[in-house]
């Protein structure tokens, strides 16, 4: 049994220090939402020295952001232990100008309605979720400044932009002396890197860019429990998500899976903690957001923070092997794959790195 000790890192240039593993709200605490759950897992993270906790308004409609809300209340944690994360962009309401875009009025009601959801007087960290091409730039630059300047939130950053798009925001903000956006959350697990591992970590280094990152699983697809088809009560059976059933059942895909088990035999660990620890291993990611529908998952990817340090070299490589830098397609979300939010992540020249390039704590 794998002991954890958590591990905190400074979210890029920020004196900010957030735990390598947070805990993230999405399917979980709104579609698959049990409010008991919900408390368990969020006490199992907190006492596991979890101290960033991430959603988004777009989860549940709303009611990740709530359920989160009512944990924290009714765990009594003070607020200045722990670092609440939310995102903007798809909207909760539905009329004209509030939904899947960055403009100012959307972005000033929703930052109010989120508070309101979760309780609280300001968010730590407030993400675009996707970027807008309807919305000029220094629109969103100007409203997400004010949102800090009026100490709604702390830091504010991106989702899923490009390096292109986050210089000008940066470009922007320096021009009219405006909060400067912080850290940037991008997909990153063993089956699509390029996102950290060439955009991600060149703004990290050339710009100080904190990095946090999301589906450390692959939706679960990393843990091998799609093998041998969809288990009742996954994430893929759920309802509304049947758009992900392709990708978890690639066959390829978790033929390499069931290989990658043998590799996390070898250290007595599982799947799920071997594909999270690799997470970690990258050097520019300050923290690498979990999702667990059960605290029985949460506890067992927590464990992964102990196996990152005996990750060699050589069982780097081995993944490296398996899971080749741009062999695979990213898991987004229909809704921030819509046209109104291109994912695409751009060619910026920048050269990669990856995990098996440095050596490990
Ligand atoms: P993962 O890829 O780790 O998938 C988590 C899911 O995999 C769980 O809900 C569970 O689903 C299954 N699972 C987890 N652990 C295990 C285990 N040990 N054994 C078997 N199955 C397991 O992470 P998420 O996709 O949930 O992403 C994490 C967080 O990142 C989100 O909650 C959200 O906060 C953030 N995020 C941000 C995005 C963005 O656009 N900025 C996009 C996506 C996520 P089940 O049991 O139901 O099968």
């Amino acid at each position: 049994m794998l002991k954890a000790t958590m591990d905190y890192r400074r979210l890029g240039q920020a004196g900010l220090r957030v735990s390598a593993l947070s805990y993230g709200t999405w399917v979980t605490f709104a579609e698959q939402g049990d409010f008991d759950r919900a408390l368990q897992c969020l006490d199992i993270a907190g006492r596991a020295g979890v101290n960033l906790f991430d959603t988004a308004d777009a989860y549940g409609n709303g009611e990740a952001e709530r359920l989160l809300g009512l944990g924290f209340e009714t765990l009594g944690w003070d607020r200045a232990a722990y670092v609440l994360a939310t995102k903007l962009f798809v909207g909760t309401r539905d009329c004209v100008n509030m939904r899947q875009t960055l403009n100012r009025k959307y972005l000033l009601q929703g930052i109010e309605d989120s508070l309101q959801r979760l309780r609280t007087d300001f968010v730590d960290l407030l993400y675009c979720h996707r970027p807008d091409p309807h919305t000029p730039l220094e629109e969103t630059v100007w409203a997400m400044s004010d949102i800090v300047a009026r100490g709604k939130a702390l830091y504010w950053g991106t989702s899923g932009w490009s390096p292109a798009q986050i210089l000008e925001a940066c470009a922007i903000a320096e021009r009219h002396h405006l909060r400067k956006p912080t850290m940037e959350q991008s997909e990153y697990h063993l089956l699509a890197r390029e996102r950290i591992e060439r955009d991600g970590a060149a703004i990290h280094r050339d710009h100080g860019i904190g990095l946090t990152t999301w589906s450390p699983l692959a939706s679960g697809l990393l843990s091998g429990k799609y093998a041998g088809g969809i288990p009742a009560g996954s994430r893929a059976a759920q309802r509304g998500f049947a758009w992900l059933q392709p990708r978890l059942c690639d066959a390829a895909d978790n033929r390499r899976v069931q290989r990658m088990q043998a590799v996390a035999q070898r250290f007595g660990a599982s799947a799920a903690q071997l594909a999270i620890a690799w997470c970690t291993c990258h050097p520019a990611v300050a923290s690498v957001t979990l999702g667990a529908s059960s605290p029985a998952q949460l506890r067992e990817n927590l464990a992964a923070i102990a196996l990152a340090p005996l990750l060699d070299g050589d069982t780097l490589r081995e993944l490296d092997a398996l899971f080749p830098a741009g062999a695979a397609a990213s898991l987004d979300t229909p809704t921030n794959t819509s046209t109104n939010a291109p994912t695409g992540a751009e060619n910026t020249g920048t050269s990669t790195f990856s995990p098996s390039s440095f050596s490990l704590k």
